[in-house]
């Protein structure tokens, strides 16, 4: 869907929010930099898929500032306008205690949940105390949430005009019309339609599992909403959590909950079922506990596809392309044949797999040593949690004997590069590879397949993907793989070098058709049309 389109359509069918998203990552951190602050924009597939949403709903973001200069640029209640230049929507950032950070942040949420939902034979640590912290944050988040409801009402009692600050006033839709009783919920008293505001709560991810809870306790009517970025696992896997009712009971006060695909889905009403002996309806995919009803939904989430199109066939890429061609900074040995990955340096990644799958690939097919070359991207990611700085290790310790095994005095097949670069610089790479390998263990939808359909704009190359991504189930075209069948990925891997020009053509628009269909803004549109019509 066209921004432009996706924006009438919010303010024709969705009449006058005001869009609340609350995630704990913030999509632009100030740091200091010397003296200086800089805007760092954050990575990770949240934050890089709502931003264009908030540009264009004019919302207010609420999240965790960890910026070393988030603090001196934001006003006394935390709130900043971004971006730069643009101020489109509000930042309102919440500050945490570096005990909230590692009790909350690495602790429960990155130690406990992360493992458990992906499934990945890391085995989550327990810890009640961390949960508690957890708990602490979420009232902390819902907290902010309640006093920002609260301003924007004053602030809309005060200056009832201001509501008309994105072009259709308050209480009417684009085409004049009154809303009454139909709008979704305003908020705080429970008042809907006429001149109000409405505020439309949207949490975001595994972080935020209790907030509903407690918005509800301070207002029932007021509508909320979760995207669970991640996987759902299934219940045998769910049920060894110690704190298993907790997170479903704080889940369930939400009005929707979002998952990526409807295996997700079921595995969680199937949780409700087994833990909680819920009501479940699985004609409608809904859950009624304790009296409130709770509807459970897919919405892959996805790219801004237009965007990434244009951008990839650009002049600027075309000169990243040239510089490349003429002295590549970062990959210094020769190659006929390029393959690359992107990935956040995450055990879930399936990067020591992918790993093996290429020195078995140089291993059965000698011919490809002195003309392969694999690139691994990725940034560091949760380096103060014990299982990241253990898979770091052995990541390195795994190319260095690969490289050891086939190298020779020029050439070695495995390049890393663990700093993060412009996403032109991506794209450049992403245009010039002959194959794209995205094999994570377990992911809930995989953003990096989607953003590298969309800039494979000379059908140069083949996306190899892990089946256990949730973008499979939209990218089959893709050639599919069980990462932890090294045999098949390493011969998949030489599938996609040798692949014709026609196929990939064939295959890489099939794709890039099916992404078209759904962009960020459909994802973004249906889910917030499905919150309207509960
Ligand atoms: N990304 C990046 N630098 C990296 C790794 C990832 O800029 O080193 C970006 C990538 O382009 C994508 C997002 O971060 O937009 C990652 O989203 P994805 O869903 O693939 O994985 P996540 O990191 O959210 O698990």
């Amino acid at each position: 869907m066209e921004k432009e389109r996706f924006n009438n359509l919010i303010k024709e069918k969705l009449g006058n929010i005001n869009l609340i998203v609350v995630s704990n990552r913030e999509p632009i951190a100030h740091e200091y930099i010397g003296k200086k602050i800089k805007a760092v924009k954050s990575i990770g597939g949240l934050t890089i898929a709502l931003e264009p949403i908030m540009r264009n709903l004019h919302g207010t973001w609420i999240a965790y500032g960890g910026g070393s200069a988030d603090k001196v640029v934001s006003d006394e209640s935390g709130k900043i306008k971004l971006p730069e230049g643009e101020e489109s929507y509000t930042l309102k950032r919440i500050f945490l205690t570096k005990n909230d950070l590692n009790e909350y942040y690495y602790g429960y949420a990155n130690s406990v949940l992360w493992p458990l939902c992906h499934t990945v034979y890391v085995k989550p640590v327990f810890n009640s105390g961390q949960f508690l912290s957890y708990d602490e944050v979420n009232k902390k988040f819902a907290d902010s949430i309640i006093e920002e409801i609260k301003v924007q009402k004053e602030l809309h009692i005060s200056s009832p005009a201001s509501s008309e600050k994105h072009g259709f006033s308050a209480g009417e839709d684009a085409e004049g019309r009154e809303q009454s009783g139909q709008g979704l919920n305003s908020g705080a008293n429970g008042e809907r339609g006429g001149n109000v505001l409405e505020n439309v709560i949207w949490l975001q991810d595994y972080h935020l599992a209790r907030c509903a809870k407690y918005l509800k306790e301070y207002d029932e009517n007021i509508k909320i909403s979760i995207f669970w970025h991640i996987p759902w696992p299934n219940p045998e896997i769910f049920s060894v959590c110690p704190e298993k009712m907790e997170l479903l009971e704080g889940l369930l006060a939400n009005d929707l909950i979002g998952f990526q695909i409807i295996y997700h889905c079921q595995n969680f009403l199937r949780a409700c079922e087994w833990e909680l002996e819920a009501q479940v309806n699985w004609a409608d995919y809904s859950v009624t506990y304790k009296g409130h009803k709770t509807k459970v939904m897919s919405f892959p989430i996805s790219v801004d596809a237009n965007y990434l199109n244009h951008l990839a066939k650009s002049e600027d890429v075309d000169k990243i392309i040239d510089n490349i061609q003429k002295n590549d900074e970062i990959i210094k040995p020769s190659y006929e044949f390029l393959a690359v990955s992107v990935d956040r340096l995450d055990y879930t990644k399936g990067i020591i797999e992918k790993l093996m799958a290429i020195d078995r690939l140089l291993e059965k097919y000698p011919e490809l040593q002195g003309k392969f070359v694999f690139v691994q991207f990725g940034v560091l990611s949760r380096v103060h949690i014990d299982a990241y700085k253990k898979f770091n290790d052995d990541i390195s310790g795994l190319i260095n004997n690969i490289n050891w095994k086939y190298g020779t005095s020029d050439w070695y097949p495995i390049v890393r590069y663990f700093k993060q670069l412009d996403l032109e610089v991506y794209l450049a790479y992403y245009r010039l590879c002959n194959v794209m390998i995205v094999s994570p263990l377990h992911d809930g939808m995989n953003l990096v397949s989607k953003e590298y359909i969309m800039s494979d704009t000379d059908y140069n190359g083949m996306l190899i993907l892990s089946r256990f991504a949730g973008a499979s189930k939209e990218m089959y075209d893709a050639l599919l793989v069980n990462p932890f069948d090294t045999e098949c990925f390493a011969e998949k891997i030489y599938n996609g070098l040798f692949m014709s020009r026609e196929e990939k053509e064939r295959r890489i628009s099939k794709m890039q058709n099916i992404i078209m269909e759904n962009d960020i803004y459909d994802w973004a549109y249906n889910f917030l049309t499905a919150l309207y019509l509960i």
